[in-house]
């Protein structure tokens, strides 16, 4: 009996430490980043903010094989996991065709973000390889990787990764219940299905309160974008006209210009 309430202290104990441990992680990273300020900003200004480098992978080559267009509904956030490539590394990998896999035989996804800087790879307007093979998470979500490398700040790439998430969901019209981890997509076949992607926000391989703290970062400069009339918004919503779609039918819902090909280096 003595033993049998030994173990339940022991296992209390642990329980506690491990609440303790992630609740002191986001608080760290929130000491070290500072709360979000509550001064407004315009959705440019937050756009230039986030330093996107535009490299795409050439059109019709790898991850961008065939023509797939997409009018992105989620942002699924995920972390690369690479201890030793930076966000241009992984810009030359997808650019080079060699990183494989999906359904098509090549991965792709639309940014990797790091402590100072964002790559872009493909426009937000074209479906990525990312998440679960022709699941949802693939076919309507826009993917963004986090840096992980040495040397890399991962408070300032989390605090980045919660600024992109808010520009695309102003851009994109996208709720923050839309905001999701890459755990949330099964991946058919695979056990478990739920990948612990992105691990450093999830508590046990799931989506805790390390999660809920990310929500809350990418909630709060969402709420810093000054809200623009209808009108005065940019509507790129005739992608038959954007660059990377040729005679592809007009799809309906916005996609912001900026991120649709500007430039192909
Ligand atoms: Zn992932």
């Amino acid at each position: 009996m003595r033993r049998l309430f030994h173990v339940l202290v022991l296992l209390g104990s642990l329980l506690l430490l491990h609440a303790c441990a992630s609740t002191m992680r986001s608080k760290n990273w929130e000491s070290a980043l500072g709360p979000v300020p509550h001064s407004k900003i315009s959705p440019e200004d937050l756009q230039q903010k986030l330093k996107i480098t535009q490299a795409f992978i050439p059109s019709g080559r790898y991850g961008r094989i065939s023509n797939r267009p997409m009018v992105p509904q989620y942002i699924t956030i995920h972390s690369t996991q690479n201890y030793t490539g930076d966000a241009f590394a992984h810009a030359k990998a997808l650019r080079n065709g060699a990183l494989r896999g999906g359904v098509i035989g090549y991965l792709c996804w639309h940014f990797t973000v790091q402590d100072n800087a964002v790559v872009q790879h493909i426009p937000t307007s074209e479906r990525g390889e990312h998440a679960d093979f022709n699941g949802p998470g693939n076919r309507y979500s826009i993917g963004i990787e986090m840096c992980e490398h040495k040397r890399n700040d991962l408070a300032r790439t989390i605090d980045r990764t919660a600024m992109l998430a808010a520009s695309l969901m102003y851009h994109h019209h996208i709720p923050i219940s839309h905001v999701v981890p890459h755990y949330h997509w099964p991946r058919k076949g695979y056990n478990p299905p739920n990948k612990n992607c992105p691990h450093f926000l999830l508590e046990d391989g799931k989506p805790g309160r390390t999660w809920a703290w990310f929500l809350s970062r990418v909630q709060a400069h969402y709420k810093r974008i000054e809200q623009q009339a209808p009108a005065a918004r940019p509507d790129n919503s005739n992608l038959a006209n954007a660059p990377g779609l040729p005679g592809a039918p007009p799809l309906p819902g916005p996609v912001f210009a900026s991120y649709v090909a500007r430039k192909e280096d």
